[in-house]
Formats: C-alpha cells, structure tokens, sequence
C-alpha cells in the first residue's frame, strides 16, 4: 500500500487527523484493537514508559508479533524512558531495547518520549547497535544534548513548546538542520498549521519550503518511495 503525503505531516497525534495532513496516531499496544484504527490515517504502537508492567509488557510483545505487519502501523512507539517516573530506569531501558530490536528487524523508525533521559537514551542506542531513525517527540533537550543526539540518526519533533518559543529553545531550533525536523500535536489542542507557522516565523525559513522539506525528512526517515502525492 503506497503511503498517501498530504500538505502537511503530523509526526505524533493521539487523535485523528485533517484531511490536508498525513498523521500517525498513537496506539498503546496494551490497549490496542484493531477496530481502532480508522481507513486512510497511520498509526504507531508501543508500550510507554508510564505504563510498563509485567502485565503490559506481555501484551505489548502480542500485539507486536500480531499486528506489525499491518501496513497502516508505520512506526514504534511511543516508548522511551521518563526519569520522573517510579519505574526503574534499567526496566525503562529494557523495555526500549525491545522496541529498537523490533525496530531494527522491522526497518521502522520509533518515536519516544524522553524526559531526563537523554544519556540513557544515547546509552541504549549504543549498546542497542540501532540505525534506524528515532524522532524524540515534545523535544526539549538543551543545546549540549542536542548536539550529542545530532550524531545519531535521529529527528526532533516540535509541537505546543512553539507557541510561547522559550530563548533556550529558539537557540536549540537553530542548531537543527531542516532535515531533522518534524511537527506534532500530541494530546494538545494545536492545529498543526500552527506549528509549522510558528517554525517558519523562527527560523525566517519559507512556509512552503518548509512544507516540502519535512514531506522529504518523512520519505527520507520512513524509506519510502511508493508515495502518492
Ligand atoms: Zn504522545
């Protein structure tokens, strides 16, 4: 099934999206079902750090091996790992060398939430061997930490922290390259326009090539050549 890119890319959404954008919608894979998912819109699955448990991870490595061949499921993920969270880290870790092992075999990118972590999460991409691209969803990292994640194969998505551009993270903008870049919406109630508007005013970069570059950063992080534009 060849992917469908609209105008715009939504890189991680929990609802589903417009018509003039092509999105993946979050599943968690404990939760998931494939009445779920809706004709036309493409999904992630993963296990998120707040919910690992015993009970979770065994559905988790189910709805895996059941499910990842649907060609509409394009990404893993949410997964990462969450310092704020009383689960302990080295099971965080555990749980997010899964996902890069399914990742790697797969040929799909994941996209992680990381929070306080970004040490570990180089950590486990190295000891993981992963090659695949992961997109760090609601970036936040700081200057230092992005330029370390920059030697990675790895992508940054923006979504609310746009609306109110913090100094700290105008300067972080600024050492993106385009071609790392992506927007979401997350749980948020932010028109992805918005994004990319705000994105555009920042960085004085053209908003219809930047619609073209982050519909190139998705062909080119998803290995896709069978598209329909
Ligand atoms: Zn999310």
């Amino acid at each position: 099934m060849p992917i469908i890119l609209q105008e715009y890319i939504n890189i991680h959404s929990h609802s589903i999206c417009k018509k003039n954008t092509t999105g993946i919608i979050n599943l968690f894979a404990h939760q998931f079902s494939k009445e779920l998912m809706i004709e036309g819109q493409y999904y992630s699955i993963g296990l998120h750090p707040l919910h690992i448990n015993g009970k979770t991870f065994s559905t988790f490595e189910k709805t895996i091996s059941d499910n990842i061949n649907n060609p509409q499921i394009i990404a893993l993920g949410e997964a990462g790992l969450d310092r704020r969270y009383s689960t302990d880290i080295q099971l965080q870790m555990t749980v997010l060398e899964k996902h890069s092992l399914i990742s790697e075999r797969n040929e799909m990118p994941v996209i992680l939430h990381c929070v306080r972590s970004y040490n570990d999460l180089i950590s486990v991409r190295n000891s993981a061997n992963a090659r695949m691209p992961w997109i760090l969803h609601a970036y936040y990292g700081n200057i230092q930490t992005t330029a370390q994640l920059l030697k990675h194969n790895i992508y940054f998505s923006f979504g609310k922290n746009l609306i109110h551009p913090t100094d700290k993270l105008i300067e972080v903008i600024n050492l993106i390259p385009l071609d790392r870049v992506f927007f979401e919406n997350d749980e948020d109630d932010l028109e992805i326009e918005t994004a990319y508007d705000n994105y555009s005013r920042i960085t004085g970069t053209d908003i219809s090539l930047l619609k073209n570059i982050i519909r190139n950063n998705f062909k080119e992080c998803f290995g896709i050549q069978n598209v329909e534009d």
